[in-house]
């Protein structure tokens, strides 16, 4: 049986050798937002491809401050998102990761996370000249019918538009078998979090973190399903380690990938971060007991940053309880509007629960928002704040 660790290694280089190779051989690609119903589209021999994904890659491999400098000085604002002006910075720079992504023939958006990635898309389409299909995701529709037909109605179109662009027609069976891949590796995804709602934790948040790329960029395949099932089974049956009474904390929010283990150092065996809510934001609602495209209706519709603030702070508070957490670490990511909202109402109520709360500012792509002297001092005032509560 193969480890997961090989595993990762082969979906990882097999994605991006995928797409380059299916550029050469002619085949239909897509750029993606990171929650776009993906199974459609693979159903349909698209090869999708996800520029938020490749923005993390760019900043873990240190490449993306260069890559940001170029956008600027190709007049795009600091202040945007720090996964599209890498990407804007892509075209002007020459030492791309993986030689860079292949050019696309469709693209497809979604509001479902945030509007920037509209304006991303819009201005990509404008200059690569290529056709954009946006999906309109209204917030908290719950069971309510006219929306749920109002979504059905936008996937049946993407059906439509990605038919029209690529001349492929939707193979119905690869359409079950893709959905039915989704939910086991969400259901494994959400097991392999729930091992560290014991004490001690069996896996650190930045091995969690280094464990995400396969639900972002390989949902649905088989190899994803097939990675999970093994990360879940060595990690339920690795020998329990002593137990020790640590200090519990979640990270609430982005992790940074410039830093080499995505967190900031100041973290020890006794106060660790025993959860990252970033990274579960992925356990897509894929409801179970009704047809492929209604479960693919629920589950992007209700992405956590497609939900109204009062479900959010419900959810967050929900964890803080079930993984029995003694502080909150806040990261306030400069270059995300819609995650920075969550922050003055999550610690009202972590005030109101008596759970002490800190904020530290950064940006989860560029480093040159990031002072490590800074964050250090935080972090551990924080853990004093901890000792003495
Ligand atoms: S980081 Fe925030 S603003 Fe940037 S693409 Fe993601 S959701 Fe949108």
């Amino acid at each position: 049986m193969e480890s997961s660790k090989t595993i990762l290694t082969k979906i990882f280089t097999d994605y991006y050798l995928t797409a380059a190779q299916a550029k050469k051989e002619g085949k239909p690609i897509a750029y993606i937002t990171a929650f776009t119903p993906v199974e459609i589209l693979r159903a349909m021999g698209v090869v999708c491809v996800y520029p938020e994904s490749y923005a993390v890659v760019c900043a873990a491999s240190k490449k993306a401050p260069d890559m940001i400098h170029a956008s600027q000085m190709a007049a795009f604002a600091q202040d945007l998102c720090s996964y599209s002006m890498i990407d804007f910075g892509a075209e002007h720079y020459d030492r791309l990761p993986y030689g860079g992504l292949p050019e696309p023939d469709i693209l497809i958006a979604t509001n479902n996370q945030c509007g920037t990635t509209l304006l991303w898309f819009k201005l990509l389409a404008q200059k690569k000249n290529i056709p954009l299909f946006i999906i309109d995701y209204p917030d908290a529709i719950g069971q309510q019918l006219t929306m749920r037909d109002y979504i059905r109605r936008q996937h049946e179109s993407l059906i439509a538009f990605a038919q029209e662009h690529t001349q492929n027609t939707i193979d119905s069976q690869m359409l079950v078998e893709q959905v039915e891949n989704s939910k086991k590796a969400c259901r494994d995804w959400k097991r392999i979090h729930e091992l560290n709602k014991q004490s001690p934790i069996r896996l650190s948040a930045d091995k969690i973190i280094n464990a995400l790329f396969p639900i972002v960029a390989a949902k649905g395949t088989q190899g994803t399903c097939d990675y999970y099932d093994a990360l879940l089974r060595e990690n339920q049956e690795s020998p329990q380690a002593e137990l020790m009474d640590a200090t519990r904390l979640l990270w609430h929010g982005y992790p940074m990938w410039f830093l080499g283990k995505k967190f900031p150092a100041g973290f020890d065996a006794d106060f660790q971060i025993v959860l990252n809510d970033y990274t579960l934001w992925w356990d897509l609602d894929y409801e179970e007991g009704v047809d492929e495209m209604e479960s693919l209706i629920t589950a992007y519709s209700n992405t956590y940053l497609n939900r109204p603030l009062e479900q959010k702070i419900d959810w967050i508070m929900g964890l803080v309880k079930d993984y029995s957490i003694d502080g909150v670490i806040c990261h306030a990511n400069r270059s995300c509007r819609r995650a920075l909202a969550d922050i003055v109402p999550l610690r009202k109520a972590l005030s109101k629960n008596k759970i002490p709360s800190v904020v530290i500012e950064s940006d989860m792509a560029n480093p040159d928002f990031y002072s490590k002297e800074q964050v250090g001092l935080r972090i551990e005032s924080f853990r004093e704040t901890l000792r003495a509560s």
